[in-house]
């Protein structure tokens, strides 16, 4: 892990270094040919002058004006006239020139009558530019030589010697001039730019290897930052196991391991017959001094560091641990548990329900599992497919907070669930809004069609109770009639309302008269 930074640093400067070099060697192209066009522009407006000037021949007051021609345009070596044989005829130093054979030509844009060519002076045949336009009234022409040195003005951008290679030739590519060193290793950047207007074109080249040494100090220093960081991720790693004590998943992960999860009951009652058909497995935390932690304070951590799938199993070994022998008298009682999303993307559940069920005194049909509408799936399809694995063992699934959700409708049909399960906003509403009223019974018509089940939440009075069974619901839970009870207070309450000398089917008319609430509120209502 430790030489990730270098790693990274090294990707980083290799970047670094590859943009730069492209971008300074394209720089120095489009320089190059900037200046060839400004510079050669400049001669050709001087040479337009001395035309107009009437200079047409080798005579002293013409000569006179090149003189000064030259002395204004800076890049230029010398004016001269050419006669109809393309010889030299004079130059504005007065003397008979030597030796000038034209190499290579080409045509300027927008000027049909000049042209720039490619010249060897000489005996030493220097390559000179040679710009050239008629004169105004005879066979003659007027010329200017350039050395392409002045053009190709080499400059480094860091000031010191250039290091790039630089390389102007004209359209047919006959070199015109080079500058820089002369020899280069095959790893360079390149880049080229040309003068449509002239013709010319500049290439540079660049050595890799100039570029990684310029930045030699950028590369120490990145160096030095990498090797700090690697040494801190290390110094991280030590503290580590200091660090993680107040880690809040951590905590739930030894929790886990203690056992602290325990189940609590709260009891679903039949309103027909006031009898318990079960309950809903809601998980407490229960600190060691005897702290009970709500599932609001640690099931969201639980689900998104991935703890939830072991919490759920070590529940439903404790519910199958702690009601094992009072359900095998009463196996009507069905147990409900509440699944998180992720237990709908594969079928682990459906193994694992199995594995924990299978064999023991509470049978798979006596198990609910429900699966909430406030938060939405993100796979209808898998959770389609497990539902339908889970249906196929015998376990029922409720759709839970019916009503809460966005979903709506469309999603218990979807889902082909058989319990929908109220929630508590459409109960508070019942009698006082018309629209919940509707609501209710739009959904129990619903699931007299598909054959669900039907329990009502957060059920908190008689008005509702009455209400309800009104409406034909027969399955309600809430405060009413009991908060969620720890394991020994929900035997107690089942061996209370119904013995097990006097255990009848749940279908039979209850024994105890409706007699309600069942519990008295024990302790703090969201204990
Ligand atoms: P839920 O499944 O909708 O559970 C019903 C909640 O309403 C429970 O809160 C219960 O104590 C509370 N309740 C019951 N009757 C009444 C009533 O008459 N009035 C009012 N105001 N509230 C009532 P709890 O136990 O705090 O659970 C909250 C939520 O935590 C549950 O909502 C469920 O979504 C989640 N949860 C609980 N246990 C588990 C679990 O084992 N696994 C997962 N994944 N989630 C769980
Ligand atoms: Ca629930
Ligand atoms: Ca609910």
């Amino acid at each position: 892990m430790a030489a990730a930074p270098l790693a990274v640093f090294k990707l980083w400067l290799d970047d670094y270094v590859r943009r730069e070099g492209a971008f300074e060697v394209q720089a120095a192209a489009n320089h190059a040919v900037g200046l060839a066009e400004r510079r050669l522009g400049m001669t050709i407006d001087e040479l337009d002058k001395v035309a107009a000037r009437g200079v047409a021949s080798c005579r002293n007051d013409h000569l006179e004006v090149l003189r000064s021609a030259n002395f204004s345009a800076s890049p230029v070596k010398e004016f001269s006239i050419i006669g109809p044989d393309g010889r030299t005829l004079c130059s504005d130093l007065g003397a008979a020139p030597g030796e000038r054979a034209v190499v290579a030509s080409g045509p300027i844009a927008g000027r049909a009558d000049a042209a720039l060519e490619l010249v060897q002076v000489g005996s030493r045949q220097e390559r000179f530019l040679r710009l050239r336009r008629p004169t105004i009234t005879g066979a003659n022409v007027l010329a200017a030589l350039l050395p392409p040195d002045l053009l190709l003005t080499p400059i480094s951008a860091a000031g010191g010697p250039v290091l790039s290679q630089t390389q102007m030739r004209l359209a047919g590519g006959a070199i015109v001039g080079e500058a820089g060193p002369a020899a280069l290793p095959t790893e360079s950047f390149v880049a080229s730019a040309r003068s449509e207007r002239f013709g010319l074109s500049v290439m540079v080249l660049l050595p890799r290897s100039v570029k990684f040494r310029q930045h030699q100090d950028l590369e120490s220093i990145g160096y030095m930052i990498a090797g700090a960081m690697a040494l801190l991720l290390f110094g991280f790693a030590a503290l580590r196991p200091r660090r993680t004590r107040d880690n809040p998943v951590v905590e739930i992960e030894k929790a886990l391991k203690a056992g602290e999860f325990v189940p609590y009951y709260q009891p679903v009652i039949d309103i027909t017959t006031a009898r318990i058909r079960g309950a809903e497995v809601l998980m407490r935390w229960r600190k060691p001094d005897g702290t009970i932690i709500p599932p609001g304070h640690f099931i969201p951590l639980a689900e998104s560091s991935g703890l939830i799938a072991e919490m759920m199993r070590h529940l439903m070994r404790a519910v199958r641990d702690e009601m094992g022998d009072a359900v095998i008298d009463r196996p009507f009682l069905r147990f409900g548990f509440n699944l998180s999303a992720c237990h709908f993307r594969d079928d682990s559940i459906v193994a694992d329900v199995r594995e924990i069920f299978e064999g023991s005194t509470i049978r798979l049909a006596q198990l609910v599992l429900e699966l909430t509408e406030r938060h939405p799936l993100d796979n209808l399809t898998s959770a389609r497919r497990v539902i339908a694995a889970l249906q196929g063992l015998g376990v029922k699934v409720a759709i839970d907070d019916v009503g809460a959700g966005h979903s709506g409708l469309s999603y218990i049909l979807k889902l082909g669930v058989d319990i929908i399960k109220i929630d508590k906003i459409f109960i508070d509403a019942l009698g006082h809004d018309s629209n919940s009223t509707t609501i209710i019974e739009t959904l129990m018509d619903l699931a007299r069609n598909l054959r669900m089940d039907v329990i009502a939440e957060g059920v908190e009075n008689f008005e509702q109770v009455v209400a309800l069974r009104e409406r034909g619901i027969r399955a309600a839970q809430g405060y009413v009639f009991a908060p969620p009870l720890p394991g020994s207070a929900f035997l107690q309450l089942i061996e209370a309302t119904d013995p097990v000398a006097s255990v009848q089917e749940a279908t039979l008319p209850a024994r105890r008269p409706l007699a309600l609430p069942l519990a008295p509120p024990l302790g703090p209502r969201a204990a």
